[in-house]
């Protein structure tokens, strides 16, 4: 099996190299895997660590490729990004989520807020703030259940991600700080941005469990997040150990393999229809 997936990475990594060297073709690419469905959604639950109901979904994007299988969005979302091609997939994904959670409010789902990752190259885009609103408008899905996930990377350009950021929050769109703890030195800009939520990387998480500092990183982005008023989600929760450490420091929310890995649509539905029905 081994000797198997070294093949196919090394197959993967070569059609890469050629769709690389061949720029345009790639917003071709793209759209093909769109039209072919091999680009999907997969949705990961998150869930109230009081109540222990879900009260969001994150989006995670997937490539079916058809020789490959599901290849990670850690291999191909970084080239998509080079390339500028996440510009057009990051519309596509915000659609597409936008979309499923308005069928899920129509469905009768209580609603919630869907998560979706977003680049910063998308940020850097003039008319992004535009394009989200019209996604909204096209979809006809109430912006307080759009969550857009962005990482510390876009305070390299502070002065003009406060602009963006200000717009998305009047349009009433909820913005969260990814992989929180990883990206910048300065914690200062929290206080002058409108962020709702922190999501405290996994390696925090991970601490944890492993003893290496107690999970004194936590408690800290915790009780930091919660004077700034923020919602403060863990991702990567795995064990129990660690859900009852985090609901002892009052985190509110928590992510990860211990309740859901990401799902398929259907079965992401089976999981709300007993959210509903407890
Ligand atoms: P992320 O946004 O930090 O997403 C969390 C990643 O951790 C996801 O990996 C998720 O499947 C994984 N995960 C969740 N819970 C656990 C857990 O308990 N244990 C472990 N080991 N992993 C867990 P995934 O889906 O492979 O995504 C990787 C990264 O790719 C994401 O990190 C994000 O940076 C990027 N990405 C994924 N989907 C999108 C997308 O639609 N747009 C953009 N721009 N980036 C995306
Ligand atoms: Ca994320
Ligand atoms: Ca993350
Ligand atoms: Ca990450």
């Amino acid at each position: 099996a081994k000797e198997r997936g070294k093949n196919n990475y090394q197959f993967y990594s070569s059609k890469l190299a050629e769709l690389t060297s061949r720029k345009l073709d790639l917003e071709k690419w793209l759209r093909k895997s769109m039209e072919k469905n091999e680009l999907t959604l997969n949705y990961q639950p998150q869930i109230d660590l009081e109540t222990n109901k879900i009260i969001g979904v994150e989006a995670l994007i997937r490539w079916h490729h058809p020789e490959n299988g599901i290849i990670s969005p850690a291999d191909f979302i970084p080239l998509a990004e080079e390339t500028g091609l996440i510009v057009p997939m990051g519309k596509w994904i915000l659609k597409e989520a936008c979309t499923q959670n308005k069928r899920w409010q129509e469905l009768g789902f209580d609603p919630i807020p869907i998560a979706v990752n977003i680049s910063v190259r998308q940020i850097q885009e003039d008319n992004f703030v535009e394009s989200v609103l019209q996604i909204l408008e096209e979809v006809g899905l109430n912006p307080r259940y759009l969550e857009l996930e962005i990482t510390e990377s876009i305070m390299q350009d502070i002065e003009r991600s406060t602009i963006v950021l200000n717009q998305l929050k009047e349009i009433g769109v909820q913005i969260s700080i990814d992989d929180f703890g990883t990206g910048y030195s300065s914690l200062s800009y929290l206080k002058h941005l409108p962020i709702d939520s922190l999501k405290i990387d996994k390696s925090f998480v991970d601490d944890i469990i492993n003893h290496s500092n107690k999970g004194e990183m936590v408690k800290t982005i915790i009780d930091m997040g919660h004077n700034l008023n923020f919602n403060v989600i863990a991702e990567g929760i795995e064990k129990e150990e660690q859900v009852i450490f985090l609901k002892q420091y009052a985190c509110n929310v928590g992510q990860g393999y211990f309740y859901s890995r990401p799902l398929p649509v259907e079965q992401l539905e089976e999981l709300l229809l007993k959210n509903r029905n407890e």
